[in-house]
C-alpha cells in the first residue's frame, strides 16, 4: 500500500500535535473529522486480520499472524536489558514472546495458565518461534467477524475511539449517491459499488476479501472511492471556471484601438524572432485579452523558453487599450531584472514604467505609488509588494505572475482580492517554468487554461550534466578556471539550510572564501539572503556587468536570473535539492551559445549509502535537460504533496486517488463533471459539499 498510501492522511498522521492534546475529539477536530460524512470518507490505511487463529504447526517465518494458546512460561529476566518472557502453547507448538517494556498489569495478564491471543510478526530461529513486542488480549470471546481496519491518526487519537467515532460517521452520515447510476463508470463491465455499500465494506471488511485488493486500492469499493473523490476535485474546479467566466473583463483587443502597433514595434525591436511557439502562446494569450471574459491562463515552459518577452508583448496590448498592466515576481532580483529587461524594451515606445519592492524608500516609493494611482505609470513591475493594501491602480487590466509556483496560497488569495471589486476583473496570467505533469494539470489545475512554450530559443548548446563526488572538488575547481579563462562565468550554488540561517550563511562563506584563495585571477562574489536588498542588488549588478567572475550564491538565484555569458554551474550538496529545483538551477547557464556545464557535487560525508542513493536519483539529472521529464521523475519520486508543495495546493490534495495510476478514473471524473454540473445541479453541489466542506475555500486561491 505504501507508494498509494494517501499523501494528505500520512500528514496528517505525522503532524505533531499540541505538547497536552486534550481529548481526542480536539485531534478529530484538528485532523478535519468533524462532520459525520467526513468520518465516514476517513479511510483506513490497512487492516489487521484478527478473524483467524493461525496454528503454529503452520505458520511461515515472517508471516504476520494471530495465535492463541495457554501460558506455559512467564519470567523476567536480566539479559542485557531486562524483559520479560512468556512461552505461549498452542497444543502443536511453542512461541516466545519476549517484551523489553511492560507494565506490572500485562505481566499479571500473561501470568501461567491463562490462555491468550497474541498477533505480531513471527520469527522461526533456533530457539524455536519467537514474537517480539506483540499485540496480545485475554483469549476470551469469538473472533471478530471481519478485518480490524487501522486508520491515520495522530497522537491523543487512539485507534479504538477513532474506530468508533468512524463507525457512527458511518452510521449517521448521509450516503445518498450523488452520481446518477446510468453514469457510473463499470470496471470490465461489472457494475459499480454504490457509495453506501463501498464504505461499509471498507470500514468493516469481510474476511473472506483477498487483502491485496484492499491494499493496492484495486478493490471496486475503493475504486468508487478514488472516483467520487476525482469528481469532487473535477467539479469544484469546473465550477470554480464556470463563476470566473460568467464575470466582466475590459477587452484588450488590437481593434478598435491601437493594439496592434505598440506590440508590433515591441516585436520589430526586438533583437530576435519569435520562436514558433512563442508565436502560438502569444495568440493564446491575444485572443483571451480580445474576450470580456477574466483571462485565467498558465503559461509554462522549460527555463529559458523566453517567457519574458511574451509578458511584455501581453503587456503590450493592455497598454496599447489605455490600462495597466502588472507584472509580479517572487524575489527581489528577478523583479528587477523585469524591470529592467521591460523598461529596456518598452520605455523607447513611450511606455511609462513604475516599480515597487518591499525595500524601497519611502519617498521614492510614495512617488511610485502616485504614478501607479493616477494612472501615468502604465506597467508596474515589482515584487509581492504590488499586491499590498496601500496600491491602489487607475485601472488594472492584466496582471502577470513569474514563477506562480513561488508564491504561496496566502498572496494569491491577496492578488485575488486585490483584482476583485473592480467594475471589471483584469485577466491573469501566470508563468512558471516547473512544467506541470499532464496529469496534474488535468486534476489540480483542471480550472486553467494552459499554454506551453514547447520549444527552445534557436542557438542553445545543451548543457552538460555530470555527477561528482564532493571529494573531487579540486578538480572541479580547474574546470572553473578554463572556463574563466575563456571569459566565461560561474555559478557557485550552496544549499539553504533551512534550520539554521547561520549554518547556512557559513557554509556559503566558507566556499566564498576557498574559491577566493584558489582562483586568485578573478573576484569572486558572494551573494545570500542576509545581504540587505541594495547590497544584493549590487552584487548582481557586478556579476551582470562582468566584474564578477564567480558568484558564489545561497538558492536566491534560484529562479528566472539571466546572464547568458555565465557557462558554468556548480551545485554543492546538490543531494539536498528536488529535482525539479536542480533544473530550474541549471537553467541559469546554457543561456548563451557558448557550450555550458552543470556540475552536480553530492558529499557521501557520514553516510556513504546515503551518497550513493543521492547519486543514484542525481543522475536522472545528468540523463535529462528535459523539465517535463525531470518533472514526471520528481512526481514519482516524491508524489503530488510534495511536488505541488503544501503551500501550492491548499488543502485540497487527493486522498485516495492516485493520479500516475487512475488515469481512468480521472478521465472518467473529467467526462462526468460537467454532465453533473449542467443536469444534475443539485448533486453537484452535494457531492462538493460532501468531499470539499470546508476545503473550498482554498480552491478558489
Ligand atoms: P524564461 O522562460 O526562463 O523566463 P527568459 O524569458 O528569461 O526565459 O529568456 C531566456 C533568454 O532567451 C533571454 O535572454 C531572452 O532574451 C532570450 N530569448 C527569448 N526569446 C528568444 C528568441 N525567440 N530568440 C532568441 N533569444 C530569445
Ligand atoms: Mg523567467
Amino acid at each position: 500500500m505504501d507508494s498509494r498510501q494517501n499523501t494528505n492522511m500520512m500528514l496528517q498522521a505525522a503532524k505533531p500535535t499540541s505538547p497536552t492534546p486534550s481529548g481526542p475529539q480536539k485531534v478529530l477536530r484538528k485532523l478535519g473529522l468533524l462532520r459525520p460524512i467526513d468520518l465516514a470518507l476517513h479511510l483506513p490505511l490497512r487492516y489487521e486480520d484478527e478473524t483467524r487463529i493461525v496454528s503454529l504447526r503452520d505458520v511461515r517465518d515472517g508471516e504476520t499472524v494471530q495465535i492463541e494458546g495457554t501460558v506455559t512460561v512467564c519470567e523476567v529476566r536480566q539479559r542485557g536489558q531486562r524483559q520479560l518472557l512468556v512461552t505461549l502453547d498452542d497444543g502443536t507448538e511453542t512461541c516466545l514472546l519476549r517484551f523489553f517494556s511492560f507494565y506490572p498489569s500485562q505481566q499479571k495478564a500473561l501470568a501461567v495458565g491463562n490462555r491468550i491471543r497474541a498477533r505480531g510478526e513471527i520469527k522461526g530461529g533456533l530457539l524455536g518461534w519467537q514474537m517480539m513486542h506483540p499485540s496480545f488480549k485475554s483469549a476470551q470471546g469469538d473472533l471478530p467477524l471481519a478485518l480490524t481496519p487501522v486508520y491515520p491518526t495522530a497522537a491523543g487519537l487512539p485507534q479504538a475511539y477513532l474506530r468508533r467515532a468512524v463507525q457512527g460517521g458511518l452510521a449517521r452520515a448521509d450516503l445518498a449517491d450523488t452520481v446518477p447510476a446510468e453514469n457510473l463508470y463499470t470496471i470490465a463491465g461489472q457494475a459499480a459499488w454504490s457509495l453506501q455499500q463501498a464504505l461499509t465494506f471498507l470500514h468493516n471488511p469481510t474476511p473472506a476479501v483477498a487483502l491485496a485488493t484492499l491494499e493496492d486500492h484495486s478493490h471496486p469499493a475503493w475504486q468508487r472511492l478514488k472516483a467520487e473523490e476525482l469528481l469532487a476535485q473535477q467539479l469544484s474546479q469546473l465550477q470554480a471556471k464556470r463563476e470566473r467566466a460568467a464575470l466582466r473583463a475590459p477587452v484588450l483587443s488590437p481593434q478598435g484601438n491601437d493594439g496592434a502597433p505598440l506590440q508590433q514595434r515591441l516585436l520589430a525591436a526586438l533583437p530576435f524572432q519569435l520562436t514558433r511557439a512563442q508565436r502560438r502562446v502569444s495568440e493564446e494569450i491575444a485572443s483571451d485579452l480580445a474576450r470580456a471574459i477574466p483571462m485565467h491562463r498558465l503559461l509554462q515552459g522549460d527555463v529559458g523558453s523566453g517567457k519574458t518577452v511574451l509578458a511584455a508583448l501581453a503587456g503590450a496590448l493592455c497598454i496599447a487599450a489605455g490600462r495597466q498592466c502588472a507584472l509580479m515576481a517572487p524575489t527581489e532580483i528577478l523583479a528587477e531584472q523585469h524591470f529592467r529587461k521591460l523598461v529596456g524594451w518598452l520605455e523607447p515606445l513611450g511606455v511609462k514604467t513604475a516599480w515597487l519592492t518591499g525595500s524601497q524608500k519611502v519617498k521614492e516609493r510614495r512617488a511610485m505609488l502616485a504614478l501607479i494611482a493616477s494612472g501615468e505609470a502604465s506597467l508596474v513591475v515589482g515584487t509581492h509588494a504590488i499586491i499590498q493594501d496601500k496600491v491602489v491602480f487607475r485601472d488594472l487590466a492584466l496582471a502577470i505572475i513569474d514563477e506562480q509556483h513561488r508564491f504561496g496560497v496566502a498572496q494569491r488569495l491577496a492578488l485575488r482580492s486585490k483584482l476583485q471589486g473592480a467594475v471589471l476583473e483584469p485577466h491573469l496570467l501566470m508563468m512558471t517554468a516547473t512544467p506541470i505533469p499532464r496529469t496534474l494539470a488535468m486534476s489540480y489545475y483542471a480550472d486553467l487554461d494552459v499554454s506551453t512554450l514547447d520549444e527552445l530559443p534557436p542557438g542553445r548548446t545543451p548543457i552538460t550534466t555530470k555527477v561528482v563526488s564532493d571529494a573531487r572538488r579540486d578538480e572541479v575547481i580547474r574546470r572553473m578556471r578554463d572556463q574563466l579563462a575563456q571569459g566565461r562565468q560561474v555559478y557557485w550554488v550552496c544549499p539553504l539550510i533551512e534550520e539554521s540561517e547561520a549554518l547556512d550563511l557559513s557554509n556559503a562563506t566558507e566556499t566564498h572564501a576557498q574559491l577566493s584563495a584558489a582562483l586568485p585571477e578573478v573576484t569572486v562574489g558572494l551573494l545570500h539572503s542576509r545581504l540587505a536588498p541594495a547590497e544584493k542588488k549590487a552584487v548582481m549588478a557586478s556579476f551582470v556587468g562582468g566584474q564578477l567572475g564567480v558568484l558564489v550564491s545561497t538558492t536566491v538565484i534560484e529562479v528566472g536570473v539571466d546572464v547568458p555569458n555565465a557557462s558554468m554551474m556548480v551545485i554543492e550538496h546538490a543531494e539536498r535539492f528536488g529535482l525539479s529545483q536542480l533544473h530550474q538551477l541549471r537553467g541559469r547557464v546554457g543561456r548563451g551559445a557558448a557550450a555550458s556545464a552543470c556540475v552536480l557535487l553530492y558529499s557521501t560525508g557520514d553516510a556513504p549509502r546515503l551518497g550513493e542513493m543521492a547519486r543514484e536519483r542525481l543522475k536522472a539529472m545528468a540523463q535529462s535537460n528535459d523539465g517535463f521529464e525531470i518533472a514526471r521523475r520528481d512526481l514519482e519520486i516524491r508524489g503530488p504533496g510534495e511536488f505541488l508543495g503544501a503551500r501550492q495546493s491548499g488543502a485540497a490534495l487527493l486522498r485516495f486517488a492516485d493520479l500516475l495510476t487512475d488515469t481512468a478514473l480521472l478521465d472518467w471524473a473529467r467526462q462526468q463533471a460537467p454532465l453533473l454540473l449542467d443536469h444534475y445541479p443539485v448533486q453537484a453541489r452535494q457531492h462538493i459539499d460532501r468531499w470539499l466542506g470546508a476545503q473550498l475555500e482554498y480552491l478558489k486561491a
